[in-house]
């Protein structure tokens, strides 16, 4: 035998054997996970959230809503938790105390801890400075002050639980597919079943379903962590629900009892389920969302290994300025409601000698699994576009899977790419009549998300 035959056959054997010894070694598993659910639905009639039309209180259960977390940690025991909630929002105080305390806790960054949100329309308002928009009344603006603050101890304790059940653990990644968000601002809501049967439908979508596997070392599922860029607003009724996100995680369950699903909300800004409000869609879209993931979960996936690695900015987002004295003077007799709180708000602040901020920091958060996943979550109802392009800019063939999740961290309203602000509608700018900022992002709003993309995503490599 020639020195270089048997030199190819040596190296043939150690190619071999260090296949089998990665093969050995990933069903040792080099991930540690544990998870935990809470249940968060509120006790008694309580102020929904989620639509402004609402004028009186909820009147029962339809479905329990939870916040859960997974704790993961890496061969060298670097950690990140993840706590997805059947929640219409995270303000951004609930982040920043529950942030707080869980780094005090388990000696966790900021950085390492991803709150998101499925924004169910048919939960708890949380956002306190809705008490005076909406005219709450006192004593159910006292049970919401009780609840936010509930909450805060419930999110610390799940992701306490979460860290103390780790195992070891496997992850893997795969895709799929569900067509039932519908861009709502290209297509009118009555129109879609005819648009839809004529394959008419138009504007950007994201269809994707991530899915994150998370089996134990005997293969069992420990959890399912799954995505979809689409608002829950199926129903707009007065019982709690987790809406379409609520249904799959349950159909989910149902399937695989031994796991727990979480819904990760994607860049679902501009989605609606369409057709909507009627119950059986619940069942229906939550189901296909639940097939979907099922399909992904049966895929061949990309096995998920190395380290976790993750960092955490705020993107300097500017405020156009808000209106003279005069025009909110004269706001202040507007025929809508919401324009006068508004204007009222901002008049009481110029009198008190406060400014309003024409700046805001908009908390974005990549997470690196390996060189297998990136996770990217943006604050606020970012629209689709965040999610097409952030996937554009950053998939490579042979680089890591993709996953954009939006409602994360701080749910400040909505988050217009450059196109939807030009356009202006409710994503673009209107819906600021709701909230105590001074008037629509300026036009740098999307050059600065992905600029604070772009400084995280190096920091993560
Ligand atoms: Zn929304």
């Amino acid at each position: 035998m020639s020195n270089s035959h048997y030199l190819k056959r040596l190296l043939a054997s150690v190619f071999m054997l260090t296949a089998t010894a990665s093969c050995g070694m990933a069903a040792e598993s080099s991930w540690r996970a544990g998870v935990a659910r809470t249940k968060i639905t509120p006790e008694g009639s309580y102020w929904m959230g989620g639509y402004a039309s609402r004028k009186r209180p909820s009147e029962g259960t339809f479905q329990d809503l939870y916040a859960k977390a997974i704790a993961i940690d890496d061969a060298g025991g670097s950690r990140v938790v993840i706590v997805t909630t059947d929640l219409l929002v995270i303000t951004r105080d609930l982040a920043e105390a529950v942030k707080r305390r869980v780094a005090d806790q388990h000696n966790l960054p900021p950085s390492r801890l991803l709150l998101n949100c499925s924004h169910t329309h048919c939960g708890p308002e949380i956002r306190l400075y809705r008490e005076s928009l909406h005219n709450i009344p006192a004593d159910l603006a006292g049970k919401m002050h009780k609840y936010a603050r509930q909450l805060e101890d419930r999110l610390v304790r799940v992701v306490g639980a979460a860290i103390a059940n780790q195992t070891p653990a496997h992850l893997s990644y795969a895709e799929s597919q569900v067509a039932f968000a519908v861009n709502r601002r290209n297509n009118r809501a009555a129109d879609v079943p005819r648009l839809r049967k004529e394959d008419k439908l138009i504007g950007p979508v994201d269809h994707s379903v991530p899915v994150l596997k998370v089996t134990d070392t005997e293969g069992r599922m420990m959890a399912i962590l799954f995505g979809y860029a689409c608002h829950n607003t199926i129903m707009s009724f007065y019982q709690t629900s987790g809406d379409y996100a609520g249904f799959a995680q349950q159909y989910i369950e149902e399937k695989h009892p031994e796991a727990v699903a979480m819904f990760v909300m994607g860049a679902g800004g501009d989605q609606n389920p369409e057709p909507r409000r009627k119950v059986e869609y619940l069942h229906q879209y939550g189901q296909a969302l639940a097939d979907a993931v099922d399909k992904a979960l049966t895929a061949p996936g990309r096995e998920v290994s190395g380290s976790v690695r993750a960092a955490l900015a705020d993107a300097p987002l500017e405020f156009q300025p808000h209106a003279d004295a005069e025009t909110l003077q004269e706001q202040t007799k507007s025929t809508n409601q919401y324009e006068r709180w508004k204007a009222n708000f901002i008049l009481s602040e110029l009198e008190a000698g406060r400014s309003i901020p024409r700046q805001y920091g908009l908390p974005i958060q990549v997470i690196a699994f390996g060189d297998d996943l990136m996770m990217v979550a943006i604050g606020g109802e970012c629209v689709v576009d965040y999610a097409l392009q952030t996937k554009r800019r950053y998939r490579h063939a042979d680089g890591p899977a993709i996953w954009v999740a939006g409602y994360s961290n701080d749910v400040f309203g909505y988050l217009p790419t450059l196109r939807v602000l030009k356009e202006g509608g409710y994503e673009g700018g209107g819906h600021m009549v709701y909230t105590k900022f001074p008037g629509p992002f300026t036009e740098t709003v999307e050059k600065r998300v992905f600029q604070t993309i772009e400084q995280l995503v190096k920091e993560v490599k």
